[in-house]
Formats: C-alpha cells, sequence, structure tokens
C-alpha cells in the first residue's frame, strides 16, 4: 500500500491479504496499530470510509497455500493475517480437514479474529497472559505446541515478527518437519 501526502511524499508498506480467494471484489486487510508507526497509525486513525487508497499485488507468491495439500499454518501475533486466508479458504471449499492452524497471541485481548478462529482447525497459545480455561500456562511456542500438529506430509507456513518465525521455525524442525517444507514470511519492517 502506497500513501501519498499533498506534498508528494510517499510512504509504502506491505499488508497480506486477510480474505478467501472467494470473496471477489473485495479484499480485506488487517493492520496492527504501532505506537509512532507512520503509516499504521495514519490507517487507523485518520482514514475513513470512502477514502481511496494506492494498492498493488497480491505479491509473495511462494507463500500462497493452493489448497490441495495439507497445510500447518503458524502464526504470531498479526502474523495471522495471511493465514486467516488460508483457514477461510480451507472451510470455503470444504476442506478444513487439510488446515492445521497454531496461533501465538500475547493475552486474550491480542488475539485477531478471536470470533472466528475458533474451530477443529485450530489452537491458540498465549504468551503473556492466558485464559483461566486455556489449558497452558502462558509460554512461549514449545515442541509440545506443535508436536501434535504434526502429521507428515505437509507444508508448514510460518508467519509473524522476525524474532517469532525464527523461533517456530526451529520448533518445526525440531518436530521433525523437513526444512524443505517450511515457508516463512517475516512482517519486519517494510517499505
Ligand atoms: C510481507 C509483509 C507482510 C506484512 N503484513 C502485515 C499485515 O498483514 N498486518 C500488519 O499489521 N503488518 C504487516 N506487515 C508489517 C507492515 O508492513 C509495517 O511494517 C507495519 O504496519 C509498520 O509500519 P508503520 O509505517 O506503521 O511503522 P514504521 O513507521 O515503519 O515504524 C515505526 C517503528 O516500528 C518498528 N516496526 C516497523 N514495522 C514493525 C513491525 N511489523 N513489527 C514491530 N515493529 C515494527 C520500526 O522499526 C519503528 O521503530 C507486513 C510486513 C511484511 C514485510
Amino acid at each position: 500500500m502506497r500513501l501519498t501526502a499533498p506534498d508528494g511524499y510517499t510512504a509504502s508498506r506491505d499488508y497480506s491479504v486477510a480474505s478467501a480467494p472467494e470473496d471477489t471484489g473485495r479484499i480485506e486487510l488487517t493492520v496492527e496499530r504501532l505506537d509512532d508507526g507512520e503509516v499504521s497509525e495514519f490507517l487507523h486513525d485518520v482514514v475513513v470510509p470512502g477514502d481511496e487508497l494506492e494498492v498493488r499485488g497480491p505479491i509473495g507468491g511462494f507463500f500462497a497455500w493452493h489448497g490441495t495439500g495439507p497445510a500447518l499454518l503458524v502464526g504470531g501475533g498479526s502474523g495471522v493475517v495471511p493465514l486467516m486466508a488460508m483457514l477461510r479458504h480451507a472451510r470455503r471449499i470444504e476442506r478444513a480437514d487439510l488446515v492445521r492452524l497454531l496461533v501465538s497471541a500475547r493475552s486474550p485481548d491480542d488475539l485477531y479474529y478471536a470470533d472466528e478462529l475458533p474451530g477443529p482447525q485450530s489452537t491458540v497459545i498465549y504468551t503473556r497472559r492466558a485464559p483461566a480455561d486455556a489449558g497452558r500456562a502462558a509460554g512461549r511456542l514449545v515442541l509440545a505446541d506443535v508436536a501434535p500438529l504434526v502429521r507428515g506430509g505437509e507444508t508448514a507456513y510460518v508467519c509473524g515478527s522476525p524474532a517469532f518465525a525464527d523461533a517456530a521455525t526451529a520448533v518445526l524442525i525440531e518436530a521433525g518437519v523437513p526444512v524443505e517444507s517450511i515457508r516463512v514470511e517475516r512482517f519486519g519492517p517494510s517499505g
């Protein structure tokens, strides 16, 4: 997405598509508001319905899941956004059995798509504050979280901050997922 100020100054940032490919004619983006974030703050605080925004894409086809083989999706924070598109697609084509989604959030307040995520395909872990019924103490992603979700033969899609992506990749390898079956999208600073 590119923003252009009246004086011609521009700022571009990457955002993932959250909507299912079946949702033609519209795309859904989910943007985390970063304090002092040039573009995310503008999108949260200034943009109003009816404003026109400049976008190009989609790009990053290496991270696309085509809905044919089993997929293990592992997202941290707003890294769940492109994985949500995959989960929605799987549910639309009635192949939700192909997908297992593991989401790591700081606390219930930080969980994106809290209403839509629940289902047999999804597991949520909390790193800082877990609800009483979580069945797991708050803490970072570890092998015990991932191992039960690995079936063999799947492609893993990992998305989140660079630190989360690296940690989750290491845990997937520890759980026996071959490194060539792991695709990673890092939500580092872009633009
Ligand atoms: C391929 C890709 C897909 C992405 N998809 C999404 C998405 O779907 N939703 C979403 O909310 N973001 C996404 N991002 C991150 C997004 O592109 C921006 O980096 C983010 O919105 C911050 O931009 P900003 O202009 O608000 O902050 P800036 O003004 O660029 O930075 C402000 C401060 O925050 C730090 N910072 C910048 N980006 C991040 C970050 N991602 N996490 C933590 N600190 C950061 C900077 O180092 C700086 O200190 C994606 C990034 C990539 C590379």
